[in-house]
Parts: structure tokens; sequence; C-alpha cells
């Protein structure tokens, strides 16, 4: 091997330390945030194959060897029979791992291509069920808390979607009760970023299964947020940090929903709630947003506008 050969393989070797460094960290953080692994939990962590997953697993292994609490991990992939999946990956890497596994096999696929009408989207009967079938499979495993892959980018742009298209302020929950009310959900990776995640699963070189073997199209919409997002975070650098703080900050006083708020019962007696109304005074920011400000391109907004 070559002096430069070994030098770029020195300066790699180091950033994937720092990269894996900062992902346990950022993973580490929102577990203890969100108070998500307690002691003898038996975690099911949900592997799809994707980048995002792999990662998932991957960090809370090695958390799991340095963690002051005991708990279990048992990884599980839904094998929903759709065309080409190469049912042998994943065990073949979990074996390797020597992690505790189970893979469910559910053909979904043909109920969904059975039930929804060519051209319709299939995505929300799809996952419906593998909802459902996750659920039940956490229950046989006598899983405590369900591991779900999404990172800090996902809950951003589904506050986004929900915004835009729902008329609503909601994102996705670092830690929550399932629908049914059964299960405990977590996200340990609520903190990190995806390009950092891009980064790590290429540096990894996981066996990636390609998400699009349904063959159902991308989500257009979130496609655009995610676009949109992608622009402010080249052209603003830190916006991207600053919009997730402000979903850890939120202010019930300051915005209008009078059923978080009580606004209905507020007189002069009521004193000064969260610095108060500053009246006609414009609120002040610092000077490196005040640039982003006056610097906002208006153009970055059409891919969403544009969206049906
Ligand atoms: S992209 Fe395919 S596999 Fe994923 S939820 Fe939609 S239909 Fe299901």
């Amino acid at each position: 091997m070559t002096e430069q050969a070994q030098e770029r393989t020195k300066a790699q070797q180091y950033n994937y330390n720092k990269l894996q460094k900062r992902i346990r960290r950022n993973t580490g953080q929102a577990i203890a945030d969100f108070n998500m692994i307690e002691d003898g939990d038996r975690i099911m962590v949900c592997l799809s194959g994707g980048k995002d997953s792999f990662t998932m697993l991957d960090i809370l292994m090695s958390l799991k060897k340095s963690a002051p609490v005991n708990f279990e991990l048992i990884a599980v992939n839904l094998d929903q029979k759709q065309p080409g999946f190469p049912g042998h990956i994943l065990p073949d890497y979990l074996e390797s791992l020597g992690v505790e596994y189970k893979i469910v096999e559910e053909d979904t696929y043909s109920i969904v291509q059975d039930k929804i009408p060519e051209g319709k989207t299939t995505c929300s009967l799809c996952s419906r069920l593998r909802r459902g079938i996750l659920y039940r499979t956490a229950k046989e495993l006598g899983a405590t808390k369900i591991a779900l892959g999404h990172h800090r980018d996902d809950i951003i742009e589904t506050l986004f979607l929900n915004m835009f298209h729902g008329g609503k302020m909601k994102g996705m929950p670092p830690k929550l009760v399932s629908d049914n009310g059964e299960h405990v959900v977590i996200r340990p990776l609520a903190y990190c970023r995806e390009k950092d995640i891009i980064k790590y699963a290429d540096m990894k070189e996981y066996p990636i299964i390609p998400c699009n073997l349904c063959g159902s199209q991308p989500n257009l919409q979130r496609q655009a947020i995610k676009q949109m997002l992608n622009g402010w975070d080249k052209q603003f650098p830190g916006r991207i940090e600053s919009l997730f703080r402000s979903m850890q900050n939120v202010v019930p006083s300051h915005l209008a929903d009078f059923e978080l708020f009580d606004f209905k019962s507020i007189d002069r007696d009521s004193g000064v709630i969260n610095g108060g109304d500053i009246g006609f005074d414009k609120e002040e920011f610092a000077p490196q947003q005040q640039e982003a400000v006056a610097e906002f391109d208006p153009s970055l907004m059409l891919d969403v506008t544009n969206v049906d």
C-alpha cells in the first residue's frame, strides 16, 4: 500500500470514528432525555433493510455494551413478499452479528395489490397491515418497547407535512404509546441527522435492500418538503438545527390553540406569561438569523406550493 493510500485510510478511519461517536452521542442523549430504555426492557428493533434501521440496530448494540441498564434487543424484519425481495440478506447479516432476530413472513403485497385499484396509492393500507403485524409480533416476542428508525429529519419533515397539508402542528414523537394503546414505541435516532446516517451507512457498507420493490410511487409531498429542507440547509446552515430546537421549545401562550392554552381566563391579574405580549415591537433575532431572513430565496418554496 502506498503512503498516500495509508494516509487516506487513516483519515477515513478518523472520520468514521468521529461520525460514529456523534451518532452514538445523539442516540444516547435522546434515549436519556425521553427515558426510552429502562432496566429489563426487551426491545423489538424493526429492521426494514434500509440505512436508518441498520444504523439504529448497530448503535443500539454498541450502546448496550456500555449502558448502565440491562436490556435485550431482538431484531425483527417483516418480509412482505414483495417481488424480488432478497430473503437471505437480513438473516445472513443478523447471523453474522450474533443478535437475536425474527423474520416474519406475511404476504401483505398480494393483499394490497388485490384491494387497491391500479394507479391508487398503496402505502396507507400497506402500512396499516404492517403496523398490525408488528404489534402482534411484539406481543408474541414479549417485547416491552418497539424501536423505529426514524431520525431528526423525518420528524421535521412530518411536522411540515402536517402543517402544509393537514393544518396541524404535529410531528413524530420520539416516544409514545402506539395507536392501539398496547405498546411503547421509541425512536432512538430522533436526534440524529439524516446526512450523518447516510455517510455512516455508506462507510459500514450495510447490505441495503431497495425500498421500491413494491413498485409504489414515492410520496411526492414528502419529497418536496425534503427538497425544501435540503435547500434551506445549504442556503442557511443551522436552520434545520434551529427548527428542531423549536420543537423542543414550544410556547403555547404565544400560539393560537385555545385548547392548549387557556386564553379565555386571562385577565389583568394573570401576570406576565412567558415574557408577555411585546405589543408592537418586533421579535429580536441573533444577527445570523436576521441575515438569513434577509437573504431568503422564495424560489425554494416553489416545489412545495406546487404539490397537489
Ligand atoms: S412504499 Fe411500498 S412497502 Fe412502503 S408503505 Fe408504500 S406500499 Fe408499502
